[in-house]
């Protein structure tokens, strides 16, 4: 008997009924419309100070610490599998219909839930509690006790390294309002899940 996620208990809505797998919501959400506007403002640590990240936990950050943690990367805005027997979980390139492909930003983030009711709020209870949180993320990391990467703009202080390193979904992705559902397997990649062999997590 075929299973839907657990983890994305809003997923059902539009899981093909008579397939092997069901679509997972088209994302958690970019935290803000602009999630970097904090950058080089009050979420930086100054200088002397240990970062915010190392010192803080999830629950004790503020709105504009928390909103800095992402990266900006949207690997969260596209479209998962899950095989309904196994419980495994795929990617896509298929991205949530409100992402911009060349900025990684949503188009809409004020409403979105107007559009995309799938758009799951990320909390700390959240961020601990999705399996699927790509392994980069800024939220996942420092949930597991990890630091960031030298490309996350927190650390870079540049919001482009995270699409430099090639870590974003900038430029790799198609329109969920392009593609039917029927057709999601054949746009399944492996690369929102990874991490490039060559990055290590700093410090
Ligand atoms: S509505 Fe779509 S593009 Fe916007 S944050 Fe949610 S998943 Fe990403
Ligand atoms: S995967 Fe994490 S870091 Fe990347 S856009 Fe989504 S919430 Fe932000």
């Amino acid at each position: 008997m075929p299973v839907q996620g657990k983890d994305a208990p809003d997923a059902a809505t539009s899981a093909p009924q008579d397939a092997a797998t069901v679509v997972l919501p088209s994302s958690s959400p970019l935290p803000s419309s602009d999630p970097l506007l904090s950058v080089g403002d009050q979420a930086l640590p100054a200088s002397d100070e240990t970062p915010f990240w190392k010192r803080l936990t999830l629950e004790e950050m503020s709105s504009t610490q928390w909103e800095s943690l992402c990266d900006g990367c949207a690997r969260c805005c596209l479209n998962k599998l899950e095989d309904w027997d196994t419980g495994e979980i795929v990617w896509t390139a298929i991205a949530c219909e409100l992402l911009d492909d060349e900025t990684c930003r949503c188009r809409d983030y004020p409403n979105r839930h107007d559009f995309v009711p799938d758009c799951i709020p990320l909390d700390p209870e959240t961020v601990r509690t999705l399996t699927w949180l790509p392994p980069t993320c800024g939220y996942r990391l420092i949930a597991e006790g990890r630091d960031l990467y030298w490309w996350h703009p927190l650390v870079s202080g540049d919001p482009e390294t995270v699409h430099e390193a090639g870590i974003s979904a900038a430029g790799r992705t198609v329109s969920e309002s392009d593609i039917p559902v029927e057709e999601y397997e054949e746009f399944i990649v492996a690369w929102p899940g990874e991490i490039p062999e060559t990055e290590a997590p700093k410090g």
